[in-house]
């Protein structure tokens, strides 16, 4: 039997992974999934989760829950070897390695956080790209309060409380927005401590917000945020960032004790080395229209893992010509890669990937949001705020998950976010989960 595995139990890889299932028959071919997560992170909801608007699990739907005969493995990717046509994993608690062979092999293990090589970001500010960034922003945020109250007014207490989002796109914006309504609902607790004495702050190297969307969008994110207390500092990069100041291209120098990064992604460091495959700048695998990979019958990626051209012979350093790394492209290009697989196996031509975008959306907090609509159309206020909600709603996997949402969100409106700061994604939460589950002899705390 044909042996496909697909690396990544993201968007990309378990839409792949759904579309083989519905179209091969049983005995055609196996199917494995590998991820280092046993859940797809619906990642669109991730800004309110680090706000305490969501509860972590509601927007992490379990993979085995998605398909039905796939088999998942549980491991972080040590090893692909193309020549061998064989994958590593390794657990992530236990360590023990599985190996798997395939005849196919989809790649789409997405990104991570891009530093652009400025001194101090990798070392000083937090990621918001997994639900453990989602939940250390949120701790940081409460334990920053909580220090704040017991520290007398000055400099000090001046940087515990200003927080800072690099990155004017819709993540940052996104964030930002998110933030601010985190403060208004949760400063109250900290008496003596006023709205006032908080400081948000969002930084756009770009000459505007949301750069790459219709301007009048970010037109009115600008004016939003700013009406609603974020500082706004645009046109002005970030050079440099210590454990307390933020350096800017202009020489203004931020105190600020916490700082989101939000400023780019870039495509999963396990496939830079990938040997035989094309590679752009940021170390994505070039693929041909059908998101095969040039010379490597076989391989296949997509995702925010790959560079997959929208026409012919598209050159690298053209923006416009390749499809941009969203979810709502992954969700596409997983079944035309399947399909792709299954002509190849049944010997049949593959088709290029064409898709248009339906538009992009983002939600601001405080039941306002932006949206760009086919066809160019610009929606802004709390009319995109409600077709934003409709409609991630509706694409978050699983009927369950979509009602525990719901609930959040209703029991928002009543009451306030919670400030129970739960440590469960610190490293010493990481070996107590190792401790508990018996893989590591008990031992003195961490
Ligand atoms: C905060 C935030 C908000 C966003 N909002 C939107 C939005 O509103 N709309 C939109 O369209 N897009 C949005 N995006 C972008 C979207 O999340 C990505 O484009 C999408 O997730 C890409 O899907 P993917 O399957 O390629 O990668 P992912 O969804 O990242 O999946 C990759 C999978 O591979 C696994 N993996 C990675 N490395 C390894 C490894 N070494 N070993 C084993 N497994 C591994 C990961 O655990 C993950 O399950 C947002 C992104 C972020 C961070």
């Amino acid at each position: 039997m044909t042996r496909i595995v697909v690396l990544g139990g993201g968007f990309a890889g378990v839409s792949v992974a759904r579309r083989l299932e519905k179209k091969l028959r049983r005995d055609e071919a196996e199917i494995a999934i590998v991820s280092r997560d046993n859940f797809t992170l619906f990642t669109p909801m991730l800004p309110e989760v680090s706000s305490g608007g969501l509860e972590p699990r509601h927007v992490a739907t379990p993979v085995r829950a998605q398909l039905r005969r796939t088999k998942f493995v549980l491991g972080e990717i040590a090893r692909v070897d193309l020549a061998e046509r064989a994958v590593e994993a390794r657990h992530p608690i236990t360590g023990d390695v599985t190996r798997l062979e395939y005849d196919h092999i989809v790649l789409a293990l997405g990104s991570v956080t891009s530093t652009f090589g400025i001194p101090g970001v990798a070392e000083h500010t937090l990621p918001l790209k997994t639900l453990e960034d989602a939940e250390t922003l949120r701790n940081r945020i409460i334990a920053a309060l909580e220090q704040a109250v017991v520290t007398p007014a000055g400099p000090d207490r001046d940087r515990l409380l200003t927080f800072a989002v690099v990155g004017g796109g819709y993540t940052g914006c996104e964030c930002a927005g998110e933030l601010v309504d985190f403060f208004h609902s949760i400063v109250p607790f900290y008496r003596p401590l006023q709205l006032g004495d908080v400081r948000m702050i969002l930084i756009e190297g770009g000459k505007a917000l949301l750069p790459d969307l219709p301007e009048k969008m970010g037109r009115y994110t600008t004016r939003n945020l700013a009406r609603r207390g974020v500082e706004l500092v645009i046109g002005d990069g970030v050079t440099r960032i210590d454990g307390h100041t933020i350096a800017l291209q202009s020489g203004r120098n931020i105190p600020c004790g916490t700082v989101v990064w939000s400023a780019g992604v870039r495509p999963s460091p396990v496939l830079r080395e990938l040997p035989g495959c094309k590679h752009a700048r940021n170390g994505g695998i070039v693929v041909n229209q059908d998101m095969s990979v040039d010379g490597q019958p076989g391989v296949w990626a997509l995702g925010d893992a790959a560079w997959i051209p929208d026409k012919p012979d598209a050159d690298l350093t053209d923006k416009t010509a390749w499809y941009p790394a969203t979810a709502q492209h992954a969700i596409r290009e997983g079944p035309a890669l399947a399909d792709n697989i299954i002509a190849t196996l049944r010997g049949k031509p593959t088709k290029p990937f064409h898709y248009t975008s339906l538009g992009t959306m983002a939600s601001l907090g405080a039941r306002r949001g932006v949206a760009q609509l086919p066809g160019g159309f610009v929606v802004t206020g709390f009319l995109a705020w409600v077709m934003w909600r409709t409609y991630y709603l509706a694409r978050l996997p699983g009927l369950d998950r979509q009602v525990r949402v719901a609930f959040d969100w209703t029991l928002g409106l009543i009451f306030p976010r919670d400030i129970a700061e739960l440590r469960l994604y610190t490293e010493r939460g990481q070996l107590q989960a190792q401790r508990d589950a018996g893989f590591v002899p008990p031992g003195p705390p961490a």
